[in-house]
């Protein structure tokens, strides 16, 4: 189908206010919408509701994402995906996610032929695992995974998406299937300061970062604060506070090496964590994302031969377990090209630049044609409520994707 009607930036602002409107806490400290959540229900609601008022109809997949298209467009005929997700962090900001749902809700607005996708629990924050809805689609989850992807109630993903469409059952036959897709585009706020600093609006993304999670464990003993002299100590605490500095000089050195490497500790729990006593026992989590799988190899070579060292010299016990491991995904070539001449039409200026972020393009990379269209973010700043993007910048990202849906053939 051809464009029938122009695209409306202001239509566009509406519909990220509008779903910023749908939020389990108050603005002020934030947008939250836990996967299947009344809020996030609601949102969810809200897409269906603008598509099928503008003649469109609805299917939820056995993995609980949402996919919309034209009425008159069968569900097998070759169209270009596009969407992103609607559930956020805690105290998130109003355009994560948020931003490629609302483009792709314009594009069928405008008429266009696509597929409009929403997919389920992207963060992570919720269930424990993330871009669930995306990996267990293409099939990279097992029933397994998702009966052990528990929210904070002890509730599956599985027991919990039963009331919204989730079905154990029809999994393993609903796939992604590539033949009834021209491939994949995901438009997503960048999280991060390049193109806010160079003031640009809009720009391709190329690569995504891989990511190797790990949760680390330090027993030493718990003892009595006051009796115990210090040479007698075996302080699960004040190891994990040495492995901590070193990872974070590990990770400038990897990021000196290779641009774009990070290494965080972003949650650290303490055994019995009382005053009086020495802590026995630790457990931290550690982040660590690069662009190339040499990087992340080299980089769990070092931070295994860091923690071994501390814990041999501080005699505690230590226990690592790889909990997540995603490799780099290098995005469609193809899809690039076309993006770029997409915007020459457009007199968009698009660099070139990877990402940081995880997303769910990246899960979808190694089945369909996949890119990344990215807007600007304010400052940089986003999973928190600051984040911001110019719906001008979307607007041209819409535009774009206006170009590559009319232009390019299956
Ligand atoms: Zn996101």
């Amino acid at each position: 189908m051809k464009q029938t009607a122009e695209i409306q930036s202001q239509r566009i602002h509406q519909d990220i206010e509008t779903i910023a409107g749908f939020s389990e806490t108050d603005p002020a400290i934030g947008y939250g919408r836990p996967t299947f959540s009344p809020s996030w229900v609601r949102a969810r609601d809200y897409v269906i509701e603008e598509a099928e008022r503008t003649g469109c109809t609805t299917r939820i997949d056995a993995h609980g994402n949402v996919h919309i298209r034209q009425r008159f467009c069968a569900w097998d005929t070759p169209v270009w995906l596009c969407g992103s997700h609607l559930d956020s962090v805690p105290s998130g900001g109003k355009f994560d996610g948020v931003t490629g749902v609302v483009c792709a809700l314009e594009l069928l607005r405008c008429g266009l032929d696509l597929e409009l996708i929403i997919f389920a629990e992207e963060e992570g924050t919720t269930f424990g695992t993330a871009m669930l809805g995306s990996q267990s689609w293409v099939g990279s989850l097992s029933i397994d995974d998702l009966t052990r992807s528990r929210n904070s109630e002890g509730i599956s993903y599985l027991e919990k998406g039963a009331a919204f469409g989730v079905r154990a059952e029809s999994m393993a036959t609903d796939r992604v299937r590539p033949e009834c897709y021209r491939g994949f585009l995901e438009v997503h706020p960048e999280q991060g300061l390049s193109l806010w600093k160079q003031d640009r609006a809009v720009a391709v993304v190329t690569r995504v970062n891989g990511r190797r999670h790990y949760e680390v464990c330090l027993s030493g003993q718990a003892n009595h604060a006051g009796s115990t002299r210090m040479e007698d100590r075996r302080d699960a605490l004040a190891g994990a506070a040495e492995a901590i500095c070193e990872i974070e000089k590990l990770g400038a050195l990897c990021a000196e090496r290779k641009a774009y490497s990070v290494m965080t500790v972003g949650r650290i729990d303490v055994h019995p964590n009382a005053v009086n006593v020495i802590p026995g026992k630790t457990v931290f989590t550690i982040d660590f994302r690069a662009q190339s799988t040499e990087v992340l190899a080299d980089g769990e070579q070092s931070l295994r031969a860091i923690l071994n060292r501390i814990a041999a010299r501080r005699n505690l016990e230590l226990h690592i377990e790889n909990t997540e491991h995603l490799p780099p995904a290098d995005l469609s070539r193809e899809v690039v090209q076309a993006l770029h001449r997409a915007a020459a039409l457009c007199d968009i200026d698009l660099p070139e630049i990877p990402s940081g972020a995880l997303h769910d393009a990246a899960i979808l990379a190694p089945y369909l044609p996949t890119a990344m269209l990215f807007v600007a973010s304010k400052d940089g700043i986003s999973h928190h409520p600051a984040e911001f993007s110019r719906v001008e910048d979307i607007t041209d990202a819409v535009r774009i994707l206006t170009r590559i849906i009319q232009n390019s053939r299956p």
